[in-house]
């Protein structure tokens, strides 16, 4: 039943919707009960075929959210003396639309950005819309977080060769490596891994089936503690343990080597570039025993299927190209691809059906966007470097961002080097943020547009699509009214560009400007051209389509294209990691000065801090506690609760010290994007401290993608202040 079906009902007579969560991006089905166009109740969909009823603690709280009392409900506009006043939605409009006019004026596209958060990845219609304003305005400066936490995913294909069939699916994976990530607690794997889809029934059904399971992580992890092998190496020494497996690999002939012959162009000299590593320095280096590495080896490529892949642990860490590459590198050289006849575990329906032949395509340059004006970057894959977006902000000249839309996310304390974002954001000549609560960021906003929360929205799961272990489709209507003058995100941006005489070009065309369409009418022209036409996406909710599985064709026998393994700059950095001998050299640093190590982390009850405002998650903790080894905390004399301060080569936070048997020594773990705009942490123990103060963006930062070292940062750790005793 849809909101627009309902009749009118009595006074608190319950109405149950079919939904899937938004809360973040694994898209479970929920039922929700709605009592007078509110929602009460959220629970999982037992007849799902695929997610069997399954949702978690995050999802659950959904009706708490919807109306919270922190939520904006209205648009608010700062005044001179910097506090805020409401404001309507139309005047805001109105006058930002002003803003963004004179400012085209005067500086041209460049000088108007948007940055979509994690947030904004949880609804269909926020990238697609962002993305066509930059086009309308033909402007570059479209920004996402994916180039803060992984965008080597986006690079390093298209340096070794892109398979068009796509690599092993998980569903008849003999074996999964799992280098940094943890799907039982972030509800997401990179592809071929486990998903958020009811993970942990996943999980316990592939190991059933005999799948083996090899977890590198330096915590052990709720999945690196169901792994046959768990590597635990200090952190940041992720490629010199993947140039260590690959070197046993290919000693020992464990490639697949008919496939080799046939696609692969210089295993040789990634053979001689990897001959460095062997077992003793991997295993002095990564503080792993030297038999595990080997077993790990062994396992994964005893295996006729099943993959190796990163997730944010090495993709924030040194050299997050490098173990990006090196793990494709070993998926590649062991045949782990779909061959003629294999099925695609997902069924693409929300994107053009291309061909999926069993081929590569050949390796070509990973980064050719617009050029960024600082550090030598360019954009990739048709945006922009974020973790450039405060220097653009802040460096004078010809194309300096001057007006920034923030959308679905936090960058005070998501962005690398806090202390330059802030800047960044007080530089702006207009900084208008969509948030639903007053976040680091909407402190410093002009105007801070209330948006819709998820249930007041209707949505498909985009971003799972291509990641579902199975064919599977869902739709989702509004299945609550909104809460105020609030706007659905795509809204702002349509506003936006009907003010500046622009256009929003979808792939089904540009959306209409002259009356505002409905989120169906507009999901209708962000998914044109898709596998599934929309009208039949809507028909087929909660969907297994069997008969749609996409099946691998023949390569085309004229293809030539050979994967490229072993390519000149990889080379080079692989020689640069045996040269450094310690990750922190990676970021100039003396290991002396600084010998702990900081992790980034995800916490089971939170999105990063989103949530940690509702009662129930709130009660797990209101702070991002520094989780280290009971024996480093007994060194320090350290007990759980006590204050600490923890200092990189760039700054310092202060934290809530927490003993935790699962880190390994020597490092503190800690999740990322809390706290508060404060540079001093007063309020540490109430919301956090944000790490990404400790971070520079341009201290070991990748050449290719600009990605800035957040994750294995060296630091040391001092007391601040002893409770408890
Ligand atoms: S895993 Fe994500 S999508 Fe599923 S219920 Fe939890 S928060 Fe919602």
């Amino acid at each position: 039943m849809t909101i627009a079906d309902e009749r009118p009902t009595q006074s608190g007579e319950v109405h149950t919707h079919h939904s899937f969560c938004r809360f973040c991006h694994a898209s479970c089905p929920i039922e929700v009960d709605v009592v007078d166009g509110r929602a009460v109740a959220v629970r999982g969909v037992a007849e799902d075929p695929l997610f069997a009823g399954y949702t978690c603690i995050k999802g659950r709280q959904i009706p708490e959210q919807m109306t919270h009392p922190g939520r904006l409900r209205t648009s608010l506009r700062r005044r001179s003396d910097g506090t805020f006043e409401e404001i309507s939605s139309e005047d805001a409009m109105d006058s930002i639309g002003a803003e963004l006019r004179r400012i085209l004026h005067a500086h041209g596209p460049r000088a108007i950005a948007s940055y979509t958060g994690t947030g904004g990845y949880q609804n269909s219609l926020a990238i697609p819309a962002a993305r066509a304003f930059h086009q309308g305005l033909k402007s570059p400066s479209f920004y996402t977080s994916v180039t803060i936490d992984q965008p080597a995913k986006a690079t390093a294909p298209f340096r070794v060769g892109i398979w068009e069939a796509g690599y092993n699916n998980f569903s008849d994976a003999e074996v999964l490596l799992a280098i940094g990530y943890n799907p039982l607690v972030s509800s997401f794997g990179p592809v071929g891994g486990l998903q958020g889809t009811n993970p942990y029934v996943a999980l316990r059904e592939a190991q059933r089936r005999g799948m083996k399971l090899i977890v590198i992580d330096p915590r052990r992890t709720e999945f690196a503690a169901r792994a046959d092998i768990h590597l635990a190496p200090r952190p940041g020494e992720d490629p010199t343990l993947m140039a260590g497996i690959l070197k046993v690999v290919i000693d020992e002939g464990l490639f697949d080597h008919e496939f080799c012959e046939r696609w692969v162009g210089d295993l040789a000299r990634l053979a001689e570039a990897v001959s460095a590593f062997d077992l003793d320095y991997v295993a002095r280096r990564c503080d792993v025993p030297a038999d595990d590495i080997v077993a790990a080896a062994r396992m994964f490529a005893a295996a006729r299927k099943g993959t190796s892949g990163t997730g944010t642990g090495p993709s924030m860490a040194p050299h997050s190209s490098l173990t990006e590459h090196l793990s494709i590198v070993l998926n590649t050289i062991c045949g782990r691809v779909n061959r003629e006849g294999d099925t695609l575990e997902s069924g693409y329906f929300l994107y053009p059906d291309t061909p999926k032949r069993a081929q590569v395509h050949a390796a070509r340059p990973p980064a050719t966007g617009a050029p960024q004006r600082v550090r030598n970057l360019r954009g990739i894959r048709g945006e922009m470097l974020t973790t450039a977006l405060s220097e653009e902000i802040l460096t004078p000249g010809d194309g300096r961002v001057r007006a920034l839309i923030v959308s679905g996310g936090n960058p005070v304390v998501a962005w690398p080097d806090q202390e330059l974002t802030i800047r960044a954001m007080k530089d702006l000549e207009l900084l208008v943020v969509i948030d639903h609560r007053m976040s680091a960021t909407a402190e410093f906003a002009h105007y801070v547009i209330a948006p819709t929360l998820s249930l007041e929205r209707a949505d498909v799961p985009h971003l799972m699509d291509r990641w579902f272990s199975a064919p599977y489709t869902n739709y989702t209507e509004a299945v609550t009214p909104r809460v105020g003058d609030v706007m659905n995100e795509w809204e702002v941006f349509w506003e936006l560009a009907r003010r500046l005489n622009s256009t929003l070009p979808l792939p089904g065309g540009d959306a209409p400007m002259d009356v505002r369409p409905t989120d169906d009418e507009m999901l209708d022209l962000a998914y044109a051209g898709s596998r599934m036409p929309m009208e039949e996406v809507r028909r087929n909710r909660m969907t297994v389509h069997p008969d749609k599985r996409l099946v691998a064709q023949a390569a085309d026998p004229e293809c030539t294209a050979r994967f490229t393994v072993a390519p000149d700059d990889i080379i080079e950095e692989i020689g640069r990691v045996r040269s450094e001998g310690d990750s922190a050299a990676a970021l100039g640093v003396d290991p002396a000065d600084y010998p702990f190590r900081l992790v980034s982390r995800r916490l089971k009850h939170v999105l990063n801090s989103f949530g940690s405002e509702l009662s129930v998650l709130g009660a797990k903790g209101s702070t991002n506690p520094a989780y280290m080894n009971p024996d480093d905390m007994e060194l320090l004399d350290l007990a759980d609760g006590d204050l600490i301060e923890i200092t990189s080569p760039r700054s310092s936070i202060r934290a809530v010290a927490e003993s935790a048997e699962d880190v390994r020594r020597g490092v503190v773990s800690m999740a990322h994007s809390w706290g508060g705009s404060s540079l001093t942490d007063e309020k540490v123990r109430d919301i956090g401290t944000p790490t990404n103060r400790l971070v520079s963006v341009d201290r070991g930062h990748d050449t290719v993608n600009g990605m800035v070292v957040q994750s294995a940062i060296p630091v040391r750790v001092s007391v601040l202040e002893r409770i408890n005793r």
